[in-house]
């Protein structure tokens, strides 16, 4: 006996709208060269290619894509045919990536509908597999994609937007919508979520309000996804150049907490009456520099929104006489060791976390070789970045920022000045030892007068 367990495919293509080339404003001269190629080659070979996803939702809009991924009715093996410099990847669904130099053109198969639950799979009676339809058509493929607006379809054929789920009214009501019902797609991948928002703030759509109320009911789910790709949605969440929007967004769905719960914890304690600014200044800065086209490290970021919880737990171990080396050591291991298991943290990241968390107290050091050998630490640039972060954000002494950035300007001979102990004319008396803040370790110098 033959059990089907594949769920009705939905009738769509009466549904089919076509945006043939003067309905729409992509043009070629915006599209990849390299893409083109592939797509023109894999028409010659007589199959059907088409750009889909991010590229075209974004050609629409008139910006750069950041890649172009093409759609094909070939299989990977015929698209390894068709192209020399092609490389397949992935084990059960397999892609191809086609290589132009350093540019690379992903190439995938229209997907079956439902592949991921198995509802495309014909079992036997003892159910096994027997046969597996991971590849499927146009019609198909449309389904398995999460927002309307990138479930279009942009045809080399005719240069057509081809669409079957009214993506094109939702891109030109800047809305994203998903496909399907918003909760089911949700809980079948609650990353949808998080590129909801992603989506939203980049190219400045709305939620609409079913996608919306459905985030709010699933966003506890995802918890349930593996923290290595929680961490690299984390980067792209916030490395997006819209970081502070990111966050604000992320936090009124209730995301935030899921993907950094300490920092969400810190953030709802004032300390002193005062909101914890840290980390919105960092966003806020990472922000411009990615508008100046400087570049933003995944570390520092990362370092500025643990900050506060490793302070916290500190201080808490200070408070019960830890020494404060001791105390900072243990705290970063305590917060690290607690983040990892919402966003996976490669450890070259908390290395670097922890050198700039370490240089912090040695920057208290003005005088001596103390500085000129900070100066030279790997992470010198880093760590200053980070106190200039806190003296803006009352966390640090301001005119010590300032001091470390005069410093770094300074020739050699200025450097050699400043880092001098300040001497006050004492009738003869050597000046009194400093100790590494820059206080005088005796008696007041009132006295002394
Ligand atoms: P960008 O590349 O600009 O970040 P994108 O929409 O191209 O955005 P990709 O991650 O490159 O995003 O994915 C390409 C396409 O694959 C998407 O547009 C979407 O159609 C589909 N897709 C990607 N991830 C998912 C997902 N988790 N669920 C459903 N469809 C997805
Ligand atoms: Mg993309």
């Amino acid at each position: 006996m033959i059990t089907s367990v594949r769920n009705e495919v939905e009738p769509v293509a009466s549904k089919v709208k076509i945006y043939a080339r003067p309905e729409h404003n992509i043009s070629r001269a915006q599209i990849s060269e390299n893409a083109l190629k592939v797509l023109y080659k894999l028409q010659k070979e007589g199959f059907d290619a088409y750009l889909v996803g991010g590229c075209v939702r974004d050609l629409l809009l008139g910006r750069e894509p950041k890649d172009f991924d093409v759609v094909t009715n070939a299989d990977p093996e015929q698209i390894r045919k068709v192209f020399r410099n092609c490389r397949l990847i992935g084990r059960r669904f397999r892609l191809a990536h086609v290589h132009f130099g350093r540019e690379v053109i992903e190439v995938a198969t229209f997907r079956g509908a439902g592949e991921e639950q198995n509802d495309k799979q014909v079992l036997n009676k003892e159910g096994r597999l027997l046969r597996d339809n991971v590849y499927g058509t146009i019609e198909e493929d449309v389904w398995r994609r999460d927002f309307t607006v990138n479930a279009l379809y942009y045809n080399i054929k005719d240069f057509s937007v081809v669409d079957y789920v009214d993506g094109m009214a939702d891109h030109k009501a800047s809305t994203l919508r998903l496909i399907g019902d918003p909760l089911t797609r949700f809980r079948e991948d609650p990353v949808r979520m998080l590129r909801a928002v992603r989506f939203a703030v980049k190219l400045g759509f709305k939620l609409h309000p079913e996608c919306e109320k459905a985030m709010h009911q699933a966003a506890e789910l995802l918890s349930s996804i593996p923290s290595a790709r929680l961490y690299d949605e984390a980067l792209k969440l916030f490395l997006s150049g819209y970081a502070l929007q990111t966050f604000e967004m992320l936090r009124h769905y209730g995301l935030f907490q899921v993907l950094f719960p300490a920092t969400e914890n810190s953030l709802s304690i004032e300390d002193n009456g005062f909101p914890r600014l840290l980390l919105i200044k960092a966003l806020e800065n990472s922000d411009n520099r990615m508008a100046e086209g400087k570049t933003v490290t995944a570390y520092f970021l990362l370092a500025a929104f643990l900050w506060e919880p490793v302070q916290m737990r500190a201080k808490e171990k200070m408070a019960q006489g830890m020494v404060e080396f001791m105390a900072y050591q243990e705290a970063a291991n305590e917060i690290i060791g607690r983040q990892i298991k919402s966003t996976a943290l490669p450890r070259h990241i908390t290395m670097a976390m922890r050198e700039v968390w370490s240089l912090q107290p040695k920057f208290n050091a003005r005088f001596g070789s103390k500085p000129s050998r900070l100066i030279s630490h790997p992470r010198f640039r880093a760590g200053y970045d980070f106190l200039v972060l806190r003296a803006q954000t009352g966390g640090a002494d301001p005119t010590l920022a300032a001091w470390w950035g005069k410093y770094q300007e300074a020739d050699e001979n200025e450097q050699r000045k400043m880092t001098q102990p300040p001497r006050k004319p004492q009738n003869g008396k050597p000046a009194r030892k400093r100790n590494f803040r820059g206080n005088s370790k005796g008696g007041s110098p009132g006295k002394e007068a």
